[in-house]
């Protein structure tokens, strides 16, 4: 695991989600990349209803609308969109099932341009473009059915403002007039709808594909890392995490012992109870064991029905009577499998790592105290002691710290 790397630059904030946002796009949209986004989508649908409400304002200035009409209207759209704006900027929105109020959006515009096509007389085809620009916001939403009673609504509404401004207009339209509007409004709205509806469903398609990709990740990781049958850590893994271990050690001058565990006769487990009661004891093993470590030691499959076990900054004395007591506890847990109680017992090789020595000569060392137990008997713990440094043996000093631990340790 590697730490989020600090920004370079004091001004450039990374949120939760990994998004960049300037001090001043936090100040002005929101301070995490989910709300910024919300609110420019917001501000773009307020900023679009007011440029609708100037244009409408000019026309109205030059005589073709009605202006105290034209103030109503303008009031009416914007401030509904600009209470979305407050809300979805504040984060109070965050509360609802649709923090981003899409749909509340999209209901008030489409009712808003339905009042504007009953009020622009002779412009009112000029509604048309705006009302399929509303309908592209519906992309963003994600409920197919509301969008389904959201074209429904509008079918609705239109129809009524289409017979209103039938109705309004003098000289009155003919039929045919009024069905040919009719006609193109609806067919505007359900295209309009059905590319939503297209687009969503390509958008959910999506998210499910970065979904399953993510926990593909996640599963591959795993598999890199971890043995599949007892979910300890692999070989590789382990030969990782000795080596960082290692060096840690060096650095830090703490303890570092190692101990193979190795059981017993496992050859006639497999040969006696089949191969997957054997599957079953390797699991039962890594269970046993995994149960009385501390957090902080590493326990990994080695290789068949070998495993490593890791302990660092722990007193020799502590670490034997620790692998005695795993020993013991294995011994006393038998598996019960088909009816049947099956005994286990594992030998143990450990040994201390002693400074400047490479992993692979701890190891062989830790092997050579399991082989060793292997031939006094099995269902035992051998300790190795690491060889004392030549210059030490000549002058005949009296043992570190370390050693003279190392021979309370010894059994
Ligand atoms: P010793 O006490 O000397 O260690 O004897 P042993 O029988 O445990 O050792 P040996 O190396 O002869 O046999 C190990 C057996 O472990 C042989 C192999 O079939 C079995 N084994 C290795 N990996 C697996 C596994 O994943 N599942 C099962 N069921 N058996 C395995
Ligand atoms: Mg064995
Ligand atoms: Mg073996």
């Amino acid at each position: 695991m590697s730490a989020m790397p600090l920004p370079s630059d004091p001004n450039r904030i990374v949120d939760v989600s990994g998004a960049p946002g300037s001090v001043w796009t936090q100040r002005l949209l929101g301070p995490d990349a989910k709300r910024r986004r919300r609110t420019a989508m917001s501000a773009l649908a307020t900023g679009m209803m007011a440029c609708c409400a100037a244009a409408m304002h000019v026309l109205a200035l030059g005589g073709d609308l009605d202006l105290a009409l034209v103030h109503w209207w303008s009031a009416f759209a914007v401030a509904g969109l600009a209470f979305a704006l407050v809300l979805v900027r504040s984060g109070y929105s965050e509360r609802f099932a649709d923090p981003s109020l899409t749909a509340f959006q999209m209901q008030w515009s489409l009712t808003a341009t339905a009042a504007a096509y009953l009020i622009a007389g002779e412009l009112r085809a000029l509604v048309l473009p705006v009302l399929v620009i509303i309908l592209m916001f519906g992309i963003f939403g994600r409920d197919r059915q509301q969008t389904v009673s959201l074209m429904l609504y509008s079918m609705a509404l239109y129809t009524l403002a289409v017979f209103g401004a039938a109705y309004l207009a003098a000289p009155r339209p003919s039929a045919g007039l009024v069905a040919a509007h009719l006609t193109i409004v609806l067919l505007s709205l359900m295209a309009g709808t059905l590319m939503c509806l297209q687009v969503q469903s390509i958008r959910a398609r999506l998210r499910a594909q970065k979904r399953a990709l993510e926990e593909a990740l996640v599963r591959i990781r795993d598999l890199a890392m971890r043995d599949e049958l007892t979910g300890l850590f692999n070989r590789r893994q382990m030969s990782e995490l000795m080596e960082l271990e290692l060096s840690r050690s060096e650095r830090s001058g703490r303890n570092l012992l190692l101990a193979q565990l190795d059981i017993d006769l496992f050859k006639s487990v497999n040969d006696r109870h089949g191969h997957s009661i054997g599957d079953q004891a390797l699991k039962h093993f890594a269970s046993v064991v995994g149960n009385e470590l501390r957090s902080g030691d590493v326990f990994a499959r080695w290789g068949g029905e070998e495993f490593v076990l890791l302990l660092s900054d722990t007193r020799l004395a502590d670490a034997s009577e620790l692998l005695e007591r795993l020993r013991c506890t294995l011994q006393q847990t038998p598996l019960v499998a088909g009816g049947e109680e099956i005994g286990l017992t594992a030998s143990i090789g450990w040994t201390v790592h002693r400074r400047g020595e490479t992993l692979q000569r701890c190891l062989e060392r830790a092997d050579q105290a399991l082989y060793l137990a292997k031939r006094e008997g099995r269902n035992r713990v051998v300790f190795a002691a690491p060889p004392v440094p030549q210059r030490r043996r000549r002058r005949a000093v009296p043992t570190a710290a370390a050693d003279a631990e190392t021979e309370q340790a010894l059994p």
